[in-house]
Order: C-alpha cells, then sequence, then structure tokens
C-alpha cells in the first residue's frame, strides 16, 4: 500500500504550467519525485517558473514554449520532451482561457479563440499523449481540467462560450477514455469550482462576494487543493479509474 500514489519517477507533461495551477501541481508532482516538463504559450515565462521549481524541489524540471492550438506545434513539443525525458508517462492537460461578456456581444474570433484553446487543444495534447503511449506500446495517464463550468452555468458573469467548452472537455474526456482503454491508456479530468489564481484575481471584486456566498464551503478554492486529485490521477492508485470527471468546487455543484 506505501506506493500506491507513488508517482516517483514517472515523465510528467503539464500545459499551461508557466502560471496558476499548472505551476502549483507541476511543483508538487516534482516535490513527489516526478520529472516535470512546463508547457506553455508564453516560453520566457516557463522558462523562469521551470527554473524556480527545479531550484526549489531539487526535481527536474524544463520548459518548452507552445501554443496548444497548434497541432504541428504540439507533435514537435512532445518529441522534444521524449528527447529530454527519454519517455513519457502522464500528461496534465490543463492550459484554458476565459472571456467574460454577454453572449451578445462575443465575436466569433473571441468564440473560436476559447474553443481552440480549451477543447480544440485539449485534444491536440491528448492525441500527441496517446501517439507517444502507442509508440512505446505502454501504459499512460492523461488528466484534462475541465471545470464546473462543464456543469453548471455560473453568474453573475457571462461567459457562454468557456462553458460550452469546459462541457465538451468532459465529453471528450470520456469519448477518448473508451476509445484507448484497450490500450491501457486512462483519460479522466478534473473539474474545479472556483480556485483563486491568475485567471480569476483580476475579477470585480462584487462577484467574488457573490460567488463566496454562493459556494456551501463560504471560500474559493486554493491550486493546492487539487493536487491530489492530479496525483491519484496518474499513480497507480486509479488503475481502474478511466473517463471519470472529479468534481472539486466546495460543494458548489451540489446545491
Ligand atoms: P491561468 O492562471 O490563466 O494560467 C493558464 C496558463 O495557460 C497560463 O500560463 C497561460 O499562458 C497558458 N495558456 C493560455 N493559452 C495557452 C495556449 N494556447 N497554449 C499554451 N498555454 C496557454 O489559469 P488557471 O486559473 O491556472 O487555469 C488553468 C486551467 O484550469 C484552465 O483550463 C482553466 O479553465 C481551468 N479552471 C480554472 C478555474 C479557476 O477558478 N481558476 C476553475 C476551473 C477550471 P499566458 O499567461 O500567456 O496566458
Amino acid at each position: 500500500m506505501k506506493d500506491l500514489f507513488s508517482i516517483r519517477g514517472k515523465k510528467i507533461l503539464v500545459t499551461g504550467g508557466a502560471r496558476g495551477i499548472g505551476k502549483t501541481v507541476a511543483e508538487h508532482l516534482l516535490d513527489a519525485g516526478a520529472q516535470v516538463g512546463l508547457v506553455d504559450i508564453n516560453a520566457g515565462q516557463a522558462e523562469e517558473t521551470a527554473a524556480a521549481l527545479a531550484a526549489k524541489t531539487g526535481g527536474a524540471c524544463a520548459a518548452f514554449g507552445c501554443d496548444v492550438t497548434d497541432p504541428e506545434a504540439v507533435t514537435r513539443t512532445f518529441a522534444n520532451f521524449i528527447a529530454r525525458f527519454g519517455t513519457l508517462d502522464a500528461v496534465f492537460n490543463n492550459a484554458g482561457i476565459t472571456y467574460f461578456k454577454e453572449a451578445e456581444a462575443l465575436s466569433p474570433e473571441e468564440w473560436k479563440k476559447v474553443i481552440d484553446v480549451n477543447l480544440n487543444g485539449v485534444f491536440y495534447v491528448a492525441q500527441a499523449a496517446a501517439r507517444c503511449f502507442l509508440q512505446e506500446n505502454k501504459a499512460g495517464s492523461i488528466v484534462n481540467t475541465a471545470s464546473m463550468s462543464g456543469l453548471i452555468v455560473n453568474i453573475p458573469q457571462r461567459q457562454a462560450s468557456y462553458n460550452t467548452s469546459k462541457s465538451a472537455v468532459v465529453h471528450l474526456t470520456k469519448s477518448l477514455a473508451v476509445e484507448w482503454a484497450a490500450h491501457n491508456i486512462r483519460v479522466n479530468c478534473i473539474s474545479p469550482g472556483y480556485i483563486r489564481t491568475d485567471m480569476t484575481g483580476s475579477v470585480r471584486q462584487d462577484w467574488v462576494a457573490w460567488w463566496e456566498d454562493l459556494i456551501p464551503f463560504k471560500r474559493m478554492g486554493t491550486p493546492e487543493e487539487l493536487v491530489g486529485a492530479v496525483i491519484y490521477l496518474i499513480s497507480d492508485a486509479s488503475t481502474y479509474t478511466s473517463g471519470a470527471n472529479l468534481v472539486i468546487d466546495g460543494c458548489f455543484t451540489c446545491i
């Protein structure tokens, strides 16, 4: 039982790893003995974060600049990851964006951008990961970041594109889980509620007060409170778990 949750020695790629949830999860993966590649559109910030996390944890952490909406860049990034770490064991497929804007005012470009990063990007990364696992004929774990917004409609802010993209991530997760089950490739997602990061850090304070009043826990979550779920879904503690959506939201979606 001692090693059930161990991820020691695993080679893990984290997208959106330069800051926010990806950065915090990456730090704890390193602390737990994994080797981590941070993939982010902001290459400079990813380099800075990788250096800081390597220094803080003593673990092996490398940065890869990559826009997950570019499938060719994603393929190249996985090749670079394998060249650097030798193999791939798991992916935390986490990069995402949001626009707070009324649906009637949203431009086609804004709609497409959210769908492109949050849905297409998640697919391209999952596909590239599966190709690596299949090529080596090995088991693998993919953990996608969906959101409670894929299950409910948030208020008071307007974010139809985001909600739609995250709902699709939940069903994409189930679809890929079934498709790749025979290959021992597990695909799960986490659905965080309101988490304090840069994404939520600059929103109107009256919205935050509204959210905290609605959340049964009466507070937002922290990125650290998502770490255990990601480690569980990557580790051998979850070898019979695939297609699952682990909701971590302080009970928001229970009411
Ligand atoms: P964040 O602080 O904004 O961090 C997201 C990271 O992803 C940033 O480093 C960002 O780079 C990067 N990124 C954006 N577009 C990218 C692209 N096309 N290719 C590669 N990297 C890209 O956000 P977060 O709060 O940590 O959110 C992480 C994930 O959790 C997202 O999928 C989000 O939807 C989800 N989530 C967040 C919350 C929450 O309350 N925070 C709740 C539920 C779900 P830049 O800095 O250059 O933009």
